[in-house]
């Protein structure tokens, strides 16, 4: 009795969660992080159980045959779905229609070679598996693609090792007691089916929150991020310092502000399109010339900032300077124009500073040296309060 309400419940909560992770999928746009499959997962349980239900007891019949295969292909939707949580892009009706063909074939003909108990051995035996294939990959992702989701990653680790160690134990007593394994009264069917319950009601929030989590830090990226270059905005400049100067205290870093010359007349003469792309281009050249842990920025327009850590104003002098040719010697090619565009920028350096209270100041000289710059002729290194440190083009 206890069992049949435990089905009950277990098949009402699989259907209401497949319903919520369809509509949640539904407003998902483009990258639906697998909530479609989950959602799918969870329909196949949910019939599956919907079937056990009617079905009563074990039974050689088209819904039992159903019921298993609907069980089994339930953990491959998971799986499938984990997959596209991570940023794989894995089909979901191929494998599960192959899955479910081969099963159903499988299954009759285990029925008619070795019997009722053999079939459902081999339901126990191959979710024991499969459970295992998926807690290996989960401790696999913790060791790899996962790492930032360690805590939420053994989470699920110990609770599909639970069940995987439940089925494999429902395959024993099947070996062991035929088909009595499977009474309802039974205790360990009770433990059984009080454990997928438990997992029915803590998986479907525990899934949601990952697909939150993802959200946040996706929406926190893109606030923090200038959409043409992907370099920092303005924004997450501030973040990235207040971050950098909590973790490591006061060490001393140097902001420099580089400006594309004459950039108007780029726009002007090959359109904003082009324009566009040189500011691409340019990011590019300072992302890959700065330090790692260097931050690199674009404040606006054809305005860019780098700030360099833990150095003193010889290294970022230097670096200004390597910035300065690199960029001069950058081509950006172009549809449409017959000749590769090219362009200079002129940088400004701000004295040090030790905390990013400091970044408007900074900011300001760095400013202050970039406009020395721009009247002394462009394409050159200034900086601030120094009378020079210029290297002319
Ligand atoms: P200077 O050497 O004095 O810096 O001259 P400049 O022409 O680079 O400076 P100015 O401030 O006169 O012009 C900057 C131009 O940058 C004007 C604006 O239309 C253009 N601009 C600003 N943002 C973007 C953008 O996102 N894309 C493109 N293509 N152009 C932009
Ligand atoms: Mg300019
Ligand atoms: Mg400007």
């Amino acid at each position: 009795m206890v069992s049949t309400i435990l089905i009950g419940m277990l098949c009402a909560h699989l259907l209401c969660f497949s319903a919520m992770f369809f509509l949640i999928s539904k407003r998902l746009h483009g990258n639906k992080m697998g909530m479609d499959f989950f959602a799918m997962g969870n329909l196949l349980l949910g019939l599956a159980y919907a079937l056990q239900f009617a079905e009563g007891g074990p039974a050689w019949s088209l819904m039992s045959v159903g019921n298993h295969t609907l069980t089994l292909a339930a953990p491959v939707a998971y799986w499938l779905g984990a997959m596209r949580f991570f940023g794989r892009s894995v089909p979901l009706w191929r494998p599960l229609l192959a899955m479910a063909g081969i099963y159903t074939v499988a299954q009759v003909l285990v029925e008619w070679s070795f019997g009722p108990v053999a079939r459902y051995a081999m339901l126990s035996g191959m979710s024991a598996l499969l459970f295992l294939v998926m807690a290996v990959t989960v401790i696999y992702g913790v060791l790899t693609f996962a790492r930032d989701l360690y805590g939420e990653m053994i989470f699920f680790a110990v609770l599909i090792s639970g069940i995987c160690l439940l089925n494999a134990v429902k395959f024993v007593n099947l070996l062991g007691m035929g088909l009595d394994a499977l009474r309802m009264g039974g205790s360990f069917q009770l433990v059984f089916y009080v454990y997928m319950s438990f997992l029915a009601t803590v998986l479907p929030p525990s899934i949601i929150w990952l697909v939150l989590r993802q959200l946040t830090d996706e929406l926190r990226d893109v606030a923090a991020r200038d959409p043409l270059t992907k370099l920092l905005n303005r924004r997450g400049l501030t973040e990235a310092l207040q971050r950098y100067f909590r973790a490591r205290g006061a060490v001393s870093a140097y902001l420099v502000m580089a400006d594309v010359d004459h950039f108007k007349r780029i726009n002007d003469r090959y359109g904003h399109q082009a324009g566009d792309q040189v500011l691409c281009r340019v990011a590019d050249v300072l992302r890959t010339h700065v330090r790692e842990g260097d931050l690199t920025v674009r404040t606006g327009g054809e305005e860019f900032v780098v700030v360099c850590m833990n150095t003193e104003v010889r290294g970022v002098t230097q670096l200004a300077e390597r910035l300065r040719t690199a960029i001069e010697n950058a081509a950006t090619v172009v549809e449409g124009v017959d000749h590769p565009l090219h362009c200079t920028i002129t940088l400004g350096i701000s004295h040090a500073f030790t905390g990013a209270d400091a970044l408007v100041n900074a900011l300001k000289e760095a400013d202050a040296a970039l406009y020395d710059g721009k009247s002394a002729g462009r394409n050159q290194v200034k900086v601030a309060g120094a009378a020079l440190c210029s290297i002319a083009a």
